[in-house]
Formats: C-alpha cells, structure tokens, sequence
C-alpha cells in the first residue's frame, strides 16, 4: 500500500480551517451565491449520491448506464414541470441535456442556434447576431465572443428593469440566430415579455430561448399566479434552468432543454477524425463527474413536485417579507416588479435628499453586520440612458428563518447612511489617475494593452492588491470598488479584474533552495506573505 506523505485527519484538519474563512455557505447570511434550502437530509442525501458515482466518467452513459438513466430521469423532470412534456402541432418533442451550469447551458444554446443557422444558409460569410435585453445574464456576452456571433443588446426601462416586446421586435432580422429573454433576469428579477416575443419570434421563424437558469425551478412552484414563459409558449424553442440553484443541488448541474430532436442535434459535437475512440460530447466537456447530477436526482427522487412546492412556498413568503420591508425603508426601493426569488434595490430618488439612502453604502452597513448582500453598477444603455447601481438580494428557503434578524440589520444599516451621498467614481478616478505618471489618458490609453505588472500596479494603487502582488481577501468596504468599476472605462476594468483573479490563485514563489517535497507538517508550506 502506498504510504500517505501527511496523514488524511491531519489534510481534512487544515481544509476544515480554510472551508471555516470562507462565506457561510449555510444559514442564510450570504443573500447570493448559496442557495441553502434549510434541510439539512437535503444535503446529506445528495452528498452520499454524489460519493456513490464519485469514481464514474460521466461521458460515456453507454459504458455507465446510472448516467443515462439518472440524466433521462431529470430531464424528465424538468420537462414536465416546464410544461414541454407533450408535443407540439408540427410533432416536435422536447428533448434535453444536463450540463456543468448556467453558463455551460446557455454556451450551448447559443451554439446549437448559430449551427442551426449556419446550416441553413450553407457557405454564408455573414455573422449571425444574438438579440437581447441589456438584462441578459453575461453568459451570453460569453457565448457571442467563445461562438463569434454579434450581440445586439436591446435597453430596458430604466424604472422597471423591463423590456418592451416592440424594441425587441425591431432588432429581428434574417441575421439573427436566437432571441434570449430571461424568466426572470439576475439584475432586476424582471421578468421578460415572453408571450409576446414568442409569437412575433415563431411567424418569423426566429428560434427564443427562455433563460431561466436562476428562477426557473422557483417559478415552476411559484404561489402566485404568472404570465406564462415556459415551454408552454409556442415559439419558444429553448430553455436553461439551474439545478444548483433553485433545485438545490450541489454546485455543476444545469438542464438545458430544446424543442425538437434536429434543432438539438446542433448542439452536439462529434468526429471520428482521429486514431483515438470516436467523439461524441452533447455539451462542453470530455471526461466529466456524474456527483453533480446524481445530488441533483436523488433530490429531485426525494422532493418531487410537492416538495418543490412547499420549499418554494417558503421562498415565496419571504420574498415578499423582504420586498415590503425594504419598500417600507425610507429612501430605499425595490426596482420594477420582481417576480420570482429575488430583488434589487435601489435609492429613492423621490424622497428629498437628506432621506435617500445609497444602496451600496447601505450594503456596506449591511455587511459589516455579517449579512452579504451583493452590489450591483450603474450601467449605460445602449440608447443613453442609465440604470442605477442597486444592491441583489437572492433569497432561499433558510431566509424565512432568519427574517427578524435580518430585517433588523437592514433597517439599522439604512438608518446608518441615510442622507450620505453616494461615492463619486469620477472622482476616485481623478484622484488615483493624479498619483499615477501619465494621468487619466494612460488610464485610458491602458485599457488596451496592459501587461501583468502594470495591471499589478494599478491594482495596488487602487488598494485592490498588496504592493508585492499579493492578492487577499474582498476589502471591508465594496462602495468604493463599485464606484471604480462604473467610473473606469469597461475595457480597462475588465483586464484588472482578469489580474486580480488571476494573481488570487498564483501560487507564492518557491525558494529554490527548498527541497522539492515538502516534510510532513504545516510549518514548512509556501506562505503567500510573511
Ligand atoms: C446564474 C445564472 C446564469 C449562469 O449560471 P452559472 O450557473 O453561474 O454558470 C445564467 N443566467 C442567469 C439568469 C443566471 O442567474
């Protein structure tokens, strides 16, 4: 047997300490990111089903035959409680795929589209186009650079996160590959005109997808009643919908579904131009786990429609707890009508200005009480107008536990930085831009060509990154990052943010004296900074 070079109790000993510095992943003080269903045999289940296949290569369902079965059984689900489970007038059934996440489901949809196009209209050099409300999840600003499509982002009212079905419908050409709307969108959880664009979408023979990857497994169960935006809707042709979200399954399993058999066969990917075994990849990866999709359908098995119905129930109440309480704060709103389990809020600006609250101050305040909420930019549109910097809150069923506590810390935080103007960007930029050789133009002219060091740099000047690149964890304060990232010209911000993740996970440089394996024990690892 092959001898441990440090004893098991003492690694899951020091992974304990690093899992104890991260974000609570339970107990609802972390209002993204986590989505803690409250159940504790929940967790548990879907953990001894994902050890239970943690050895099984989830590419090849003909070798592991659970895959096919588990994977037919939850896109079965999602079927059926997206209303796709009966076929159409022109005979097209609903087929579908379970993918690592949102983003993977939503790659995909897009591909799958821009094939369909390309095939027909064989040997065209045009650039097919994606049409989307600005709302759109960044996804698909991915898809449209991984895939080579344009996207041609459509504004939303500034008040309400909406889009209107006519500026989407003006977009539409014979160059359009997909129409994406979302059930609801992660900005503003507005949700989109679906009925409406279906229809204008399918007499032009357009293909839509619904993006439902964070609301669609809560809307399926949702209390109230909705518009609809499923599959139910003739015209549209796709959806997403994220079981780590909303199914509460561990984190790499998602269901993108399609209406029928050929428009899905784009999505493959095969070929046998190769000495190695033939390829066949319904999605992104080759090798793949099948744990993500087992959590996802031993908890599917174990809820079932009413316990889907009772956890969104519980979501549903405390949505609309919160959505009256933060109206109820003075010199706060919450954006548009939010349908589904989540909400923006944004400043008051009816109120004078000694009453408004600012809501990334407001979320700093917030944070500093142990709740994490998430900040979101300002954002121009398109045509000129301009969103407001809102703060997210993603709420889930351990929420309704934790309601007095946090309605106390929300009221408390507004009370806290009510009449406090908002951090001026520009002038943060102004400032830091006077420290630096050049001035805002090489700020700007940066954003082009920046390498490692200078981006390091910048980093550092903006309190981002330690002065010999080291990066560490999120600054007490995330207002003044905000207010960076919508004052910076986007270019420029993106390749900053590209640094700082990149350096996060760098490791430190090793001494080369060192011998090249360590001895047991904790002393002697790298070390990040002294
Ligand atoms: C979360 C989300 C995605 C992307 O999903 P990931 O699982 O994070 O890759 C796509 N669309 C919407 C609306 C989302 O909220």
């Amino acid at each position: 047997m092959t001898a441990f070079r440090r004893d098991a109790a003492d690694i899951l000993a020091e992974l304990s300490a690093l899992r104890a510095a991260d974000a609570p992943t339970h107990g609802g003080r972390v209002l993204s990111y986590v989505y803690d269903s409250g159940v504790a045999e929940l967790d548990e289940l879907a953990a001894q089903a994902a050890r239970s296949v943690q050895p099984v290569n989830g590419l090849d369902p003909t070798t592991f035959t659970s895959v096919a079965v588990m994977e037919a059984a939850v896109v079965g689900f999602a079927r059926r409680v997206f209303h796709g489970a009966g076929s159409n007038a022109d005979g097209e059934v609903v087929v579908g795929t379970v993918t690592s996440g949102g983003t993977e489901s939503c790659l995909l949809a897009v591909k799958a589209a821009r094939d369909a196009w390309r095939a027909a209209r064989l040997g065209t050099p045009r650039v097919p186009r994606i049409v989307a409300p600005v709302t759109a999840h960044a996804a698909f600003h991915k898809a449209a650079q991984y895939f080579g499509l344009g996207l041609d982002l459509v504004a939303v009212d500034p008040d309400s996160g909406v889009v209107a079905p006519g500026a989407v419908e003006d977009r539409l050409g014979d160059d359009v590959a997909l129409v994406v709307l979302s059930a609801p969108s992660y900005p503003f959880a507005s949700l989109d005109p679906i009925v409406d664009v279906a229809a204008v979408c399918r007499s032009r023979g357009i293909p839509l997808h619904v993006d439902a990857c964070i609301g669609g497994f809560a809307l399926a169960f949702w209390p109230d009643e909705l518009p609809a935006w499923d599959l139910a809707v003739p015209g549209v042709t796709s959806l997403s919908a994220d079981l780590h979200k909303y199914g509460y399954a561990p984190k790499g399993v998602s269901v993108l579904l399609t209406r029928g058999r050929d428009r899905q066969r784009h999505q493959y990917f095969a070929t046998t131009a190769w000495p190695g075994y033939p390829v066949v990849n319904p999605a992104m990866t080759g090798s793949k786990p099948a744990a993500p999709l087992a959590a996802a359908w031993a908890i599917i098995e174990a809820l079932g429609e009413p316990g889907f119905a009772a956890l969104t129930a519980t979501v549903a109440r405390a949505t609309n707890e919160l959505r009256r309480l933060i109206d109820g704060i003075v010199g706060l709103r919450v954006v548009g009508e939010p349908t589904g389990p989540l909400l923006a809020v944004a400043c008051d600006e009816q109120v004078a200005a000694e009453d408004r609250v600012d809501p990334h101050l407001w979320a700093d305040a917030v944070r500093a009480s142990g709740w994490h909420l998430q900040l979101q930019p300002g954002f121009l549109q398109p045509d000129g107008t301009r969103l407001p910097h809102t703060t997210h809150l993603t709420v889930t069923p351990v929420t309704e536990d934790v309601l007095p506590a946090l309605a106390d810390a929300l009221t408390a935080a507004a009370d806290s930085v009510r009449g406090m103007p908002g951090i001026d960007g520009a002038r943060l930029v102004a400032d830091l831009a006077g420290q630096l050789p050049g001035g805002i133009d090489a700020l700007s002219a940066a954003s082009e060509g920046l390498d490692s060091e200078t981006a390091a740099a910048l980093l550092a000047a903006f309190g981002l990154l330690s002065g010999d690149g080291a990066a560490g964890a999120l600054p007490p304060r995330l207002a003044p990052v905000l207010a960076l990232v919508e004052a910076l010209p986007g270019r420029l911000t993106e390749r900053l943010l590209v640094e700082l993740l990149a350096r996060v996970v760098e490791p430190a440089p090793e001494d080369p004296a060192a011998p090249a394996d360590q001895p047991v024990g904790g002393d002697s690892r790298p070390q990040r900074s002294p």
